[in-house]
């Protein structure tokens, strides 16, 4: 039997769907947005359109009925051209919505998903607290039952999709009771925008992602109705781990997005820009830099593709997940650096898109688990 990577029609479809989507209405107002720190609301409504924050879901909650695959297609191919909009997608769907849908109860799910699918409105997951992301488990944030509600105290950090005008809700981690050995109890609880006592901040500025809504919350006796529960009481951290896991696959998608665009980018310039004479990239020096960034490129949609395949088959995927999101993200940020070494002066001018995927390219290594967590989950998964 013969291993075969080539895309089944229906992805590449969506594959060319997407893509010409990105350059024909991504690309020419995208700079502008990002200049301006401004959430791209109308090309978010597009994409609602199109069915992107539905990809992944069953058609009976108003998904398209595809899968990981076809998520990771989709980042991908945005993120060849703007990350902002991809990490929109990205934590509206892995981060928002799935959730609800693994773990959510039937009534949460008929509620929710189809708002969610159809992009009309934003889910975002609260996880990281000020005092800490890594260490996960290490979570402030309380909830305590009172009658038939929940009470939350507490603040989230770093939280994407959350302060837009179509964000409906934020799923957060709280500490609900303690265990036997007394280590926390952790549960994910919904809360919907616009709770008394739930304050979203002003976005914070950012060195990248600018067109990305990204703000801390406040709870301050915040009550919830007890339905609102996330799954079962003290599940939270198993929870939001598989979460994670599958969330990498996602960003190694856009993370290999970003690579492939900062070659798409280069290979244009450097056939274009002229010095001494000739092409810049007549000069073996610049090919050479180039053939190693459409290797790296290569390789990460390679790895992101095996993950994604092994999570839509029912199979362990947890090391390659990890494996995808580190090398991609760590391959992004080399291809961003010299991406943007090709274009000389212009590379560090923001009207040129390599100056974005470089500004964009660092936070790949950090957000859902950085580099070193990523490290410590492979060496776990060696036995250590
Ligand atoms: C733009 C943006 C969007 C984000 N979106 C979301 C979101 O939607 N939801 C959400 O919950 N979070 C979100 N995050 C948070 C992100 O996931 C965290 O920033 C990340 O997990 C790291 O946590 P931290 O910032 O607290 O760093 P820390 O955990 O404080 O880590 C600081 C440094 O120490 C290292 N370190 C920590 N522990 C160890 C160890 N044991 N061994 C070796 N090194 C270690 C880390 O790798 C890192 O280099 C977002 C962050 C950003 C910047």
């Amino acid at each position: 039997m013969t291993l075969d990577h080539r895309l089944p029609e229906e992805l590449e479809e969506l594959r060319r769907t997407v893509e010409a989507f990105a350059h024909h209405v991504v690309a020419p107002k995208i700079g502008e947005y990002y200049e301006q720190h401004a959430f791209p609301y109308e090309i978010v409504q597009e994409m609602g359109r199109m069915g992107l924050f539905g990809l992944p879901f069953p058609e009976e909650y108003g998904g398209m009925g595809g899968d990981y695959l076809a998520l990771g297609i989709a980042l991908e191919e945005l993120a060849r051209v703007d990350s902002s909009v991809a990490i929109t997608l990205e934590a509206g769907v892995s981060l928002g919505a799935m959730p609800l849908y693994r773990f959510g109860t039937e009534e949460q799910k008929r509620e929710w998903l189809p708002k969610l699918c159809s992009g009309e409105m934003l889910g975002a997951f609260g996880l990281t607290e000020p005092d800490g992301g890594s260490d996960a488990g290490a979570t402030r944030t309380t909830a305590v039952r009172d009658g038939d509600e929940w009470v939350i105290n507490g603040s989230k950090c770093f939280i994407t999709n959350s302060g837009t005008d179509i964000t409906g809700l934020v799923t957060v981690t709280a500490v609900t009771g303690r265990k036997a050995d007394g280590s926390p109890e952790i549960s994910s609880i919904i809360v919907p925008s616009g709770t008394p006592g739930f304050t979203v901040a002003a976005p914070y500025s950012k060195v990248g992602w600018n067109a990305s809504d990204t703000r801390e919350l406040s709870f301050a006796d915040v009550r919830v109705p007890a339905g609102n529960l996330l799954g079962e009481e003290g599940r939270g951290y198993a929870q939001f781990l598989r979460i994670l896991d599958e969330g990498r696959i996602a960003i190694a998608a856009l993370a290999t997005g970003l690579a492939q665009g900062c070659v798409d980018e280069s290979v244009t310039y450097a056939k274009e820009r002229h010095a001494f004479g000739k092409p810049i990239g007549a000069n073996q020096a610049i090919q050479f830099k180039l053939a190693d960034m459409e290797m790296r490129a290569h390789t990460a949609r390679l790895a992101w593709r095996d993950a994604a395949s092994r999570l839509v088959h029912g199979e362990p995927f947890k090391k390659e997940a990890a494996l995808a999101k580190l090398y991609s993200s760590e391959i992004a940020v080399d291809n961003a650096r010299e991406a943007t070494q090709i274009h000389g002066g212009y590379g560090f001018m923001n009207e040129y898109p390599v100056a974005r995927m470089w500004r964009d390219a660092k936070i790949l290594e950090i957000g859902e688990g950085t580099s070193e967590v990523q490290r410590m989950l492979i060496a776990r998964e060696l036995g250590f």
